[in-house]
């Protein structure tokens, strides 16, 4: 079957592609396969000038890489914008930072010399979704290949021109051939490339489903991966939080890319003696989110990246009501073109409820109500994910304190959560495993090879 990027503002056809061939995919594997043996040898200054210049390739190309992103998935184009220019961060951060995150570090033992080095491992499959198509995939390559290892890209089914032109612009750069190299391939079909000889490692960013395929695969080959999967981040707000900054920050949590991101907060829990207030202001700043184009510069709201998401965002509404959630604002499609949805609030959720217990990907809020912080603890802990999570008060010591009880990785207090290139990323249960980002980052992808010397 073919593979379609489409427009999800319009619903247009933007380009269709054939999958792969059998050969095309050897050819790929083949290349990235050769190219290790000799990008392993190159050193970090060489790695580290080619990233300095894919990081001017972004900032030159930021306006025609950003709209190819809007028109395939519809994120506002200031928001694909500013992903480039993070991806040039991204890239600067680990061609200045690499080598002395993976400098040899010397370890006392019964040796004369003991020491550990870090080795690439080979080549990675980076299986990726089209939410942030440019900043995932950059993420990985950037730590990836400064450490040695090559890549194969398998971007989602739905971002191919995006993930087409990454591999275009890793050759501009003059990345040697094989060292970035994409393969058009539907997601049902990564066995095959998980299990073939000549792929060494996987990463996934995606959904816990796909992640339960490629980890049983990937164990089942005994190939090391990592899983950046889903979330249903808690957002706390306890009583003596800032409410005004707390309501306009989860607009925002909420809301980015148009509520299509792993770590946008989605469970809003709140202490009974703050929630009415809240709730109130919520409702307020988020209907005066600007619906429209994601093309003009001022819209904050474009469609869901494809029709199925949109569908499953409105059972999940439907669902919830039913279950007894109260409609507090949005709840329906806007216009007959494109896949929008108003951005929505729930109020009185509950743990029985779809919103509560499933991802909501999708400009969607679920408003829970605790009766205090320990409740909110509790409430924040029930769930299978564990991605990020917000606290709001003023106060800091009780804020650490609570940080330490709740089960994610990360805790963003008065602020929301958003990954930065020296902060590590990752989950825990049904979010994922290992971390990206940081000196965690990447170490990820490398041999930790100890050497003893008598
Ligand atoms: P997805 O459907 O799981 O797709 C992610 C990637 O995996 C795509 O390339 C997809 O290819 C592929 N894929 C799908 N099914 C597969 C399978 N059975 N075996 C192997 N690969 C498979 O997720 P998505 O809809 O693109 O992205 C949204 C999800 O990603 C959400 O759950 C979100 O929370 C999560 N996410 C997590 C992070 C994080 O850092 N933790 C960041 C962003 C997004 P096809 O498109 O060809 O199906």
């Amino acid at each position: 079957m073919s593979i379609q990027s489409i427009n999800p503002a319009t619903e247009e056809v933007l380009e269709t592609f054939e999958p792969y061939s059998s050969e095309q995919i050897d050819e790929a594997l083949q290349q990235a396969h050769t190219a290790f043996s000799s990008w392993r040898r190159t050193s970090f200054a060489e790695r580290s000038a080619l990233f300095h210049r894919l990081a001017s390739y972004l900032r030159e190309h930021k306006a025609r890489l950003a709209r190819i992103a809007t028109l395939e998935m519809g994120k506002p184009i200031v928001e694909a914008e500013s992903e480039v220019e993070k991806c040039a961060l991204n890239c600067e951060y680990y061609a200045d930072n690499a080598e002395k995150f993976l400098s040899p570090q010397v370890l006392p033992s019964n040796a004369t010399k003991s020491y550990i080095a870090f080795r690439p491992l080979g080549v990675v499959l980076a299986l990726m979704p089209w939410n942030f198509p440019y900043w995932q995939v950059m993420r990985f390559a950037a730590p990836g290949l400064m450490a040695g290892n090559t890549a194969v890209l398998k971007h989602a089914s739905n971002v191919s021109q995006v993930a087409l032109e990454i591999e275009r612009m890793f050759e501009a750069c003059g990345f040697p051939q094989g060292v970035f190299r994409t393969v058009l391939v539907p997601g049902a079909e990564t066995e095959a490339l998980i299990k073939d000889p000549r792929i060494a490692a996987v990463t996934l960013t995606g959904s816990e489903q796909a992640g339960i395929k490629v980890a049983s695969t990937s164990g089942g080959e005994i190939k090391k991966h990592v899983l950046e999967l889903g979330g249903a981040d808690a957002y706390i707000v306890l009583a003596d939080a800032d409410l005004d900054a707390a309501a306009k920050t989860a607009v925002q949590a909420r809301n980015q890319n148009n509520g299509q991101s792993c770590i946008a907060a989605k469970r809003f829990i709140v202490v009974d003696q703050v929630y009415d207030a809240f709730t109130e202001k919520f409702v307020k700043y988020t209907q005066q989110l600007r619906i429209g184009d994601p093309l003009e510069r001022e819209t904050k709201i474009g469609p869901l990246a494809r029709k199925d998401l949109r569908e499953t965002l409105e059972k999940q509404v439907q669902d919830s009501l039913a279950q007894g959630a109260k409609l507090a604002t949005g709840g329906k499609r806007v216009g007959d073109k494109g896949y929008y949805y108003e951005p929505t609030i729930l109020a009185d959720v509950t743990p029985e409820m779809t919103a509560f217990k499933e991802e909501t990907f999708g400009p969607l809020a679920a408003v829970i109500r605790a009766r205090d912080a320990e409740h909110a603890i509790e409430l924040a802990n029930d769930s299978i994910f564990g991605l990020s999570s917000n606290l709001w008060t003023r106060d800091l010591e009780l804020a650490q304190q609570l940080a330490a009880r709740i089960e994610a990785g990360g805790v963003f207090i008065n602020g929301m959560t958003a990954s930065t290139p020296s902060l590590p990323f990752g989950g825990v249960k049904h979010s994922g495993y290992g971390r990206e980002l940081s000196h965690f980052g990447i170490q990820e992808f490398v041999n930790i090879q100890t050497i003893w010397i008598g």
